[in-house]
């Protein structure tokens, strides 16, 4: 099995007030791995370092043995809802095709083929009549699928979502897991950093269970238990049982 993501000794801090401490772990090729951990916990500030969109203070990151910045085409990122501007003026077929660009290159213009493979894309995440809109125009699940097809144009080894579930209609939740499933079973790998914990252990076969420090990493089972869980939200919710976070 190899190595997809290594990361050791990782700290981060904004301005001086830590974020990370200290995580380190390592995954392997072919999983879906979701990040969990109370609000605040450092879930993104872990996805932005590992893709490297944020400074690090100290340690070392590495994405299938290399540096993030020689595996940068390699590496699909779906940002959270709330960052991304949806005012801005482009359809949804021409953000699928963005997609494609990484491997376009800058100063190539888009194929016949790339634009037919865009619409596959569409086509896979069920959206496809909608191309011609503007994205400001979706539902927030339509708009998510979309950034998903977008991903799927990369034809990336590995998928980086941040919250993806958040403001997602139940059809387009159902949709995407789905299709995450598939790339797992297909040998990508897939991290998502998922807030919720009432469906951690339905939608990931590994978890980083996080609270600036790395709490446990490993197998659904190892981390979905109420002793585990309780590290990490304990502070949040000194009263949080198992049967209130739904084991
Ligand atoms: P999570 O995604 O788990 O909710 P974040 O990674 O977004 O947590 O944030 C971790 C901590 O870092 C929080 O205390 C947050 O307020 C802080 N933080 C995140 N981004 C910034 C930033 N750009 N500037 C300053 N502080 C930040
Ligand atoms: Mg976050």
């Amino acid at each position: 099995m190899k190595t997809a993501i290594s990361v050791k000794d990782l700290f981060v801090s904004y301005h001086g007030s830590e974020a990370l401490n200290n995580v380190s772990f390592t995954v392997n090729e072919g999983n879906l791995v979701g990040i969990i951990g109370p609000n605040g916990a450092g879930k993104s500030t872990l996805l932005k370092s590992l893709l490297n969109l944020i400074s690090i203070d100290k340690g070392e990151v590495q994405i299938l043995g290399k540096s993030i910045k020689e595996m940068r085409t390699k590496v699909a990122y779906v940002p959270q809802r709330s960052n991304i501007d949806w005012d801005f003026p482009i359809t949804v077929i021409d953000t699928v095709l963005l997609g494609t660009y990484p491997n376009l290159g800058i100063f190539k213009r888009p194929k016949k083929s790339d634009k037919a493979w865009a619409l596959e894309c569409l086509e896979k995440v069920g959206i496809a009549e909608f191309r011609h809109r503007q994205i400001g125009e979706l539902s927030g699940g339509q708009q998510q699928r979309v950034f998903l097809a977008r991903a799927l144009a990369q034809k990336p080894d590995m998928y980086f979502l941040d919250e993806p579930f958040v403001g997602v209609d139940v059809t387009s939740e159902e949709t995407i897991i789905t299709i995450l499933k598939e790339l797992r079973d297909i040998g990508k790998t897939v991290v998502v950093v998922h807030h919720d914990l009432s469906k951690a252990s339905d939608y990931f076969n590994e978890l980083i269970l996080l609270n600036k420090e790395l709490i446990e990493y490993g197998a659904v089972e190892k981390v979905f238990t109420p002793e585990v869980l309780g590290k990490a939200y304990s502070n949040h919710f000194p009263s949080m049982t198992a049967v209130e976070v739904k084991i």
